[in-house]
């Protein structure tokens, strides 16, 4: 008999099917014993009556996560579905069939089977194989999953290419320290931060390119919002007129994804009570406007032209009261601040980049690039770097390319943001901060 997908049975009344999963929990009402099982596409009560002997016998040794194949009779479930937010709440399995297929060899750490499994955040990370099968955190992952679909979907309908950068470089990218040394058969090498040149060169010959990548900032950070290994969203589209369409692009990318999110997840977002506000246009403005604001409206100072996270929180703060969304385009940072390879504005104390934030964090940066090879070699001076360190880069500039901008968006954050968890590790299957390298 071909397996059945337990999301399947409501369609199934009065047939036989197979089913393999999970015991969630097993309880025994006198004789009668009930399992919850599931599997990747739901969860459904299944009750061995003692008439099936063998079934009987088998259940009995059976607990909470064994791993189980059940032969059984789809039957509609006295009382329906009233009383189960399930799909698969209106319909049980009679059994007759049970077999064990693989057990624990040992009690389990943590009860999965609880609707939240309310732990530190330790705990969580510490027994993160187990933790992961708990369904509350399952959806995170289901909705990330979303995330890169649909992000994946949109890049490839607006006509960028997806690539795949190195990861192993022999110089870091941007300079800056945040970078990890790693030895490379006799040499030194560095993990990529970002796949900036790469995709910059690929503008140069797709036009646009997008890449979904693991990224690597050495950052002793401790923070909700940083890792020190995270996934990155990367875009580059050539022919802009300015940093405005890689803007509208990236607006439009992110109406896309959010509107496929809450479309395409709304069972795993209610059990996080989390709503996607429908997004049509996002504000945007100056950094120095925000600035203004934070002074004005929250009492708050930047000593320079700068925000930070507390600001960052703020800004959100006023967008959503004032207009109703979750984004909001900070742009025209100033130089000093921004990488070497950024387009300056007519006031070159500032240059054509934004931030994108999120619900009170930055999500993406990006903005336009120099394209010209002798105003890209002048800015490097400029900030204290030796083209002679960036020849391959620099080739691409030497021979031609046209306009272009793009954008790194951090993929974590935005899950991390949705959902309200407390951290971005959260967001992560197997995390790596300043103290875990493991599981
Ligand atoms: P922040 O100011 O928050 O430290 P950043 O300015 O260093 O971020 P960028 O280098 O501009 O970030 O990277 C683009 C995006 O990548 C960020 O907006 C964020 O979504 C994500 N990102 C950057 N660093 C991290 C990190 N350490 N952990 C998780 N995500 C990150």
């Amino acid at each position: 008999m071909e397996r059945t997908m337990i999301g399947e049975t409501p369609g199934l009344i009065g047939q036989v099917v197979k089913l393999q999963g999970w015991v969630n929990i097993r309880r025994d009402h006198g004789k009668l014993i009930f399992i919850d099982l599931r599997d990747r596409s739901g969860k459904i009560q299944m009750v061995i009556i003692p008439d099936k002997e063998e079934a009987h016998k088998a259940a009995k040794e059976i607990r909470g996560e064994y791993i189980i194949e059940v032969e059984g009779l789809v039957k509609a479930r006295p009382g329906g579905a009233k009383n189960e937010k399930l799909p698969t709440g209106g319909v049980e399995i009679e059994v007759e069939k049970l077999n064990i297929i693989s057990k624990p060899e040992v009690e389990l750490p943590i009860d999965v089977s609880t609707e939240d499994l309310n732990l530190n955040l330790d705990t969580l990370l510490d027994n993160r194989t187990i933790a992961l099968r708990n369904d509350k955190i399952k959806s995170i992952f289901r909705i990330y999953s979303e995330l890169l679909r649909s992000y994946a979907e949109v890049m490839n309908q607006a006509g960028f290419t997806e690539i795949k950068t190195p990861k192993i470089l022999n110089a870091a990218t941007e300079g800056g320290a945040n970078f990890f040394k790693i030895k490379y058969f006799e040499q030194d090498a560095f993990l990529a931060q970002s796949p900036q040149f790469y995709k910059q060169a690929m503008a140069g010959v797709f036009e646009r390119v997008f890449e979904i990548g693991p990224l690597f900032r050495a950052e002793p950070h401790f923070t909700t919002r940083h890792v020190n290994e995270f996934i990155g969203l990367d875009g580059e589209m050539a022919f802009v007129d300015s940093f405005e369409d890689v803007m509208a692009q990236l607006e439009k990318i992110m109406i896309l994804v959010m509107a496929s999110i809450a479309k395409n997840c709304q069972a795993d977002l209610e059990k996080y009570e989390a709503q996607i506000l429908p997004v049509e246009k996002i504000p945007r403005m100056k950094l120095t406007e925000a600035l203004d604001i934070l002074d004005k409206e929250y009492g708050k100072k930047m000593e320079e032209v700068d925000i930070d996270a507390e600001g960052e929180r703020m800004i959100c703060d006023w967008v959503k009261k004032n207009h109703n969304c979750d984004f909001v385009f900070l742009t025209h940072y100033p130089t000093s601040i921004r990488p070497f390879y950024s387009m300056p504005s007519a006031d070159p104390q500032y240059t054509e980049t934004f931030d994108l934030l999120f619900m009170g964090v930055e999500i993406a940066s990006g903005g336009q690039r120099i394209h010209d090879y002798n105003q890209l070699v002048a800015s490097m001076q400029k900030h204290k770097l030796n083209p002679e360190d960036f020849k391959h880069y620099l080739d691409i500039f030497k021979y031609g390319i046209p306009p272009h901008g793009g954008w790194g968006l951090g993929s974590e954050r935005i899950v991390q943001k949705i959902l309200g968890l407390g951290s971005i590790k959260e967001a992560i299957l197997f995390p790596r901060d300043v103290k875990r390298l493991t599981p």
